[in-house]
């Protein structure tokens, strides 16, 4: 679904990403992993069309869409759940899930992803009046994914979904996170929680330094005496 295929990103002078390739296949979940500073924000911005890459290629669904702008890239399919949950926090949850469906693929079938998101969450259902600010960390994770579903996504990259959250409110983002691409939603998974990334996802890269130095299915890298060490503390 998704091919990245050896993009450079600079920051100025600063390389941020180094020829970076991998594969994100039709309703699979894929892993990044990586210590802080490797470019995996980095690379999830280039693919959302956030940040252009100097040189390299990126095709969804056999398109090429490298340099597209962040809205046509969106509108094409591929959403994101940022880093630290940028929800509008003066905006209740039903404006904040609104402003997700603004695109044009999206607008059509708002009702209908309303509904779907509701049921996904029927917390963000009771508290739809609500400012979104004075809703806790995992409400408001909640809502940040319900969000990014309103745009009707067919591939979605999650940038630290569980950063912050209690243990229990974790396992509850992972569960959907799982359930999600269950149902036939494309997932990148960016986590903290290496171990839990790893026994969700079907294929993984490790990135070090901007470089995709290691790739593998989930349980290769889990076994994987390098990554134990470095990223499970083993
Ligand atoms: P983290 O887990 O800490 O967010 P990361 O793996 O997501 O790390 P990136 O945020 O992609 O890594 O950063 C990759 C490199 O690019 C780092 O050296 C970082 O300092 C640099 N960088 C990131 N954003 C910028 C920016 N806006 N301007 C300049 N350098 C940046």
């Amino acid at each position: 679904m998704l091919l990245v295929h050896e993009v450079d990103v600079f920051y100025g002078d600063a390389q941020a990403l180094d020829g970076v390739s991998l594969e994100v296949p039709d309703r699979a979940i894929v892993a990044i992993v990586g210590a802080n500073g490797a470019g995996k924000t980095s690379l999830i911005r280039t693919i959302a069309g956030m940040l252009p890459p100097a040189s390299g290629t990126i095709r969804f669904k056999d398109r090429d869409i490298t340099g597209l702008p962040s809205h046509e890239v969106c509108d094409l399919g591929i959403g994101q759940v940022a880093e630290g949950r940028q929800v509008f926090p003066s905006l209740s949850v039903a404006e904040n899930l609104a402003m997700g469906a603004m695109i044009p693929r999206a607008k059509p079938h708002r009702a209908r992803n309303l509904d779907r998101v509701y049921a996904l969450f029927p917390r963000l259902k009771e508290r739809h009046g609500q400012a979104a600010g004075t809703l806790s960390g995992g409400e408001q994770q909640m809502l940040a994914i319900g969000r990014c579903l309103m745009g009707e996504p067919e591939l979605v990259m999650f940038d630290e979904p569980s950063l912050g959250l209690a243990p229990a409110v974790v396992q509850e983002v992972l569960r959907t996170i799982r359930d999600l691409a269950a149902g036939g939603l494309t997932c990148v998974l960016v986590e903290q929680n290496v171990a839990v990334s790893l026994k969700l996802a079907s294929r993984a890269y490790v990135l070090e330094n901007g470089r995709v130095t290691l790739s593998g299915t989930g349980e290769e890298l889990l076994a994987d005496d390098g990554v134990r060490k470095a990223y499970l503390g083993l």
